[in-house]
């Protein structure tokens, strides 16, 4: 096959099934490319739930962004007739000295969000769940929750079809080019030609922008699912999502349970460590499991045992998943240099990025099309680096 569209996008996972939504959706004719048949356990956005939250401790520049991905995150819901957000509020946990919750009061504060700061006796009242929270920074971000990566990215696949964007895959990207102006693109199946290159790969950015001059670091991540004990004292009707950053170990996060009738799975309250150590060297040797280390899953249980001890029940299920992380942690969003705006990647998601997939995909769309965002994107420009 040697086509040739207005666009290819390269990665049909996260981002680009949302650059490929708004992209059609303009009436751009669009193919989007993945060498696994998305959604899917290999790359980034397998395990269920994403949390989705606005108190950005990570950059207070985010918080723009996430005003519009939650407006977008609305609009994706009403077009599609799918429910993908569910609004949980979410509790940060951690000492008085934590960099994070210092981080997510600042976010707060400078774009005037709601964020409640809860004693222990008030943390009992509304979630009786949390236990040895004396000392405790406590603080309630009401409008955080979480939405589901896998249907989400069905659903942009399905709209962006509907619009008449092409989907191949399985098929693997093996080069790409830019010659007079003409994008190519070689696939293990054939050769397309577009006007405007996006490339989104998620784990797989290095080896498809080897140009890109920035070290990006894949690690494995587990995802840990325990029984607890009482499924309607942890669903998402009386529990919410939870960030905790432990003195020690580091940031934790969790979710309430889900019932197996209605999302699949396995049930159980869904805890995860993030922490970066466990690096992926050669991709090609990768595989998910459900497997998780004694160490791992005695880490998780001390973060159980000491805060939420009635979650601390059986391991039910694990899964692993894929962090491209940046050398500072930010997403990679921009031209790619010397290809006169022809070429946009957007890559090193540092284990951050779903709960901006609808606006990443707006921003995409409109940097393809008129070469310029509305939003400000310049921290997460290539040039920081230089
Ligand atoms: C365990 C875990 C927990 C997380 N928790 C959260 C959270 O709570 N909140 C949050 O906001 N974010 C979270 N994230 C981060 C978020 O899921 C990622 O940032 C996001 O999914 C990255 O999207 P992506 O498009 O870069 O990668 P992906 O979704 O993996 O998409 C990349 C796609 O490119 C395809 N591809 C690669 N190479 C080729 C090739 N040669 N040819 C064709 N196709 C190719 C891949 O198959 C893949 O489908 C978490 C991530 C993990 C792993």
């Amino acid at each position: 096959m040697n086509a040739s569209f207005d666009t290819i996008i390269i990665g049909a996972g996260s981002m680009g099934s949302s650059a490929a939504y708004f992209l059609s959706k303009t009436g751009q004719k669009v193919l989007c490319l993945d060498r696994y048949p998305a959604p899917h356990v290999f790359g980034s956005h397998g395990g269920q739930s994403r949390i989705v939250r606005k108190a950005y401790f990570e950059h207070p520049d985010y918080v723009p962004l996430l005003e519009r991905s939650y407006q977008n995150w609305r609009i994706l819901e009403e077009e599609s007739g799918q429910k993908l957000y569910y609004k949980t509020g979410l509790i940060y946990l951690s000492s008085a000295q934590s960099e994070i919750s210092k981080g997510v009061k600042h976010a707060a504060r400078i774009h005037d969000l709601s964020l409640i700061d809860l004693d222990t006796e008030s943390l009992n009242d509304k979630y009786s769940q949390f236990k040895s929270t004396q000392n405790k920074q406590i603080l309630l971000e009401k409008e955080a929750g979480f939405v589901l990566p896998e249907l989400t990215i069905q659903t942009l696949i399905k709209l962006s079809g509907n619009y008449g964007a092409i989907f191949r895959m399985p098929e693997i990207v093996q080069s790409w080019k830019v010659s007079g102006g003409v994008c190519s693109v070689t696939t293990n199946m054939g050769i397309y030609l577009s006007e405007k290159l996006i490339i989104c790969p998620g784990a797989w950015s290095s080896q498809l922008l080897p140009d890109l001059n920035i070290p990006l670091k894949v690690s494995r991540q587990n995802l840990a699912w325990f029984e607890t004990s009482s499924s309607s004292n942890f669903s998402m009707e009386s529990f919410p999502c939870f960030m905790i950053d432990d003195d020690n170990h580091g940031l934790f996060y969790g979710f309430p349970e889900l019932e197996p009738e209605k999302f699949g799975g396995s049930g159980g309250l869904k805890i995860a460590h993030h922490l970066v150590s466990d690096y992926v060297e050669n991709l090609m040797e990768y595989s998910p499991d459900n497997k998780i280390s004694q160490e791992e899953e005695s880490l998780l249980r001390n973060i159980l045992s000491t805060f939420l001890p009635e979650a601390n029940g059986r391991l039910l299920n694990a899964s692993t998943c894929l962090y491209t992380n940046s050398p500072d942690g930010d997403f990679v969003l921009d031209f790619l240099p010397g290809y006169h705006e022809k070429v946009i990647v957007a890559c090193g998601f540092s284990g951050h990025g779903f709960k901006f997939v609808p606006v990443i995909g707006e921003i995409l769309s409109d940097l393809t099309r008129k070469g310029k965002t509305d939003l400000n994107i310049d921290f997460l420009r290539l040039s920081r680096f230089a």
